[in-house]
């Protein structure tokens, strides 16, 4: 485990006049890259040859890193260009996604902008049910096998896997019908049977709301709110429900972009008290609790009970909408400030007042 003491010692060596924020190619890196070069970073990207034409259209990196693959980042050449490089690591989806919780946690010897020690949390869904459930947020049921459904459930693989493989069911029945036929479809495999995780399936309209937690102004900000557009689920309704009946479409929600939202106004007072308490949470279970970016992942029905199913404590890709401004980061900064650039502010704030050690592990 990398300790607080090691990324002491690396900043130690660091030019802290050159600081460049850096990031994997991918996910939410131009969001990233365009809030660093705003904020007056330089921005460094380790990137995958066939993604380079995109970081080299949008004029925003400063040094170009190429990869065959992104676990390359474990390596300590890789390691030891970065930190020559002044560089802070800013984690988003695809750190979680292509590299394990271990892997980041223990073998990452570069200055990372967030909570190592939450990554732990997030990954495990039992933990993180408990921290979400600890800090009162209410949370759809969970089941433990297949035979205990008894009402209308989804069925996850774990891992950010972009709802590729999840499916509903009734009952028992109905699950194990289900999964065979995902197995036979090349969705899942028939070893993931025991890795599924059940949840009740609240029915509602997602909503997505996106906190940034300051250590620096001892506050969780509001600053985003986004929905998902999913494949196949976004289109089933285009077609007419006896075709659906025919064709026996399993829905599947494959990530394929984000749509801003903007609440109605009376769903904004519960929203932010669940940010505080999440982070309050946080605070107890790994101090100093989330530093930057969270998302909670909710579903509101319509009797407005907010149910959360998950929390990512990092940059998530909805917040791409925002880049630019989004409505709550104007009501808070004015025009021009969104993700991306409010974790520079931070990481800028933090080396202003000599406090860059509080925001970087
Ligand atoms: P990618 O590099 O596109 O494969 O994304 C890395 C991880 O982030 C994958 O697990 C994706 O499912 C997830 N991801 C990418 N884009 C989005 C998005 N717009 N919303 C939610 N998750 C995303
Ligand atoms: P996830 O990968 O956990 O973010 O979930 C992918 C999608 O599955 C979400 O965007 C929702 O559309 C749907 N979903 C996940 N969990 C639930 C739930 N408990 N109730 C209703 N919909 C859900």
């Amino acid at each position: 485990m990398i300790t607080s003491s090691d990324i002491a010692k690396i900043l130690g060596k660091y030019d802290l006049s050159k600081l460049a924020i850096g990031t994997l190619g991918s996910h939410s890196a131009l969001n990233i890259f365009k809030g660093a070069k705003e904020e007056g970073f330089r921005t460094v990207c380790i990137c995958k040859e066939k993604d380079a034409i995109m970081y080299r259209k949008f004029p925003l990196v400063d040094e170009m890193i190429i990869v065959k693959d992104f676990t390359e980042l474990l390596k300590e050449a890789l390691q030891e260009k970065l930190r020559r490089l002044n560089v802070v690591l800013i984690p988003h989806g695809s750190f979680t996604a292509y590299l394990s919780t271990e892997e980041l946690t223990d073998s990452l010897y570069v200055p990372m902008f967030g909570n190592r020690q939450l990554l732990h949390w997030e990954a495990n869904r039992k933990e993180q049910e408990e921290w979400l459930r600890q800090a009162g947020l209410r949370l759809p049921a969970t089941f433990k096998t297949p035979d205990e459904i008894d009402r209308l459930i989804i069925a996850k693989l774990p891992g950010a896997k972009g709802g590729r493989g999840y499916f509903l069911a009734n009952s028992p029945a109905s699950f194990y019908k289900k999964f065979k036929a995902m197995v036979r479809r090349g969705l899942l495999r028939e070893e993931d049977v025991g890795r599924i995780h059940l949840q009740e399936y609240a029915l509602g309209v997602n909503v997505y709301p996106s906190y940034f937690s300051s250590i620096i102004k001892d506050d969780v900000e509001f600053l985003a709110v986004d929905r998902r557009y999913e494949s196949a689920v976004d289109a089933i309704g285009k077609i007419p429900a006896s075709e659906q009946l025919e064709i026996d479409v399993t829905p599947t929600y494959t990530i394929v972009g984000n749509f801003p939202i903007v609440l109605r106004e009376s769903l904004l007072p519960e929203l932010m008290r669940m940010g505080d308490s999440v982070h309050k949470k946080a605070r107890e279970l790994a101090p100093p609790g989330i530093i930057g970016p969270f998302c909670l992942e909710t579903v509101i029905t319509d009797d407005l009970k907010i149910y959360t199913f998950e929390i990512s404590a990092r940059i998530v890709a909805g917040t791409n909408v925002g880049i630019g401004t989004s409505p709550y980061a104007y009501l808070k900064y004015g025009a021009g400030m969104y993700m991306g650039r409010r974790i520079a502010l931070e990481i800028k704030e933090a080396r202003e007042q000599g406090r860059l050690g509080e925001v970087l592990a």
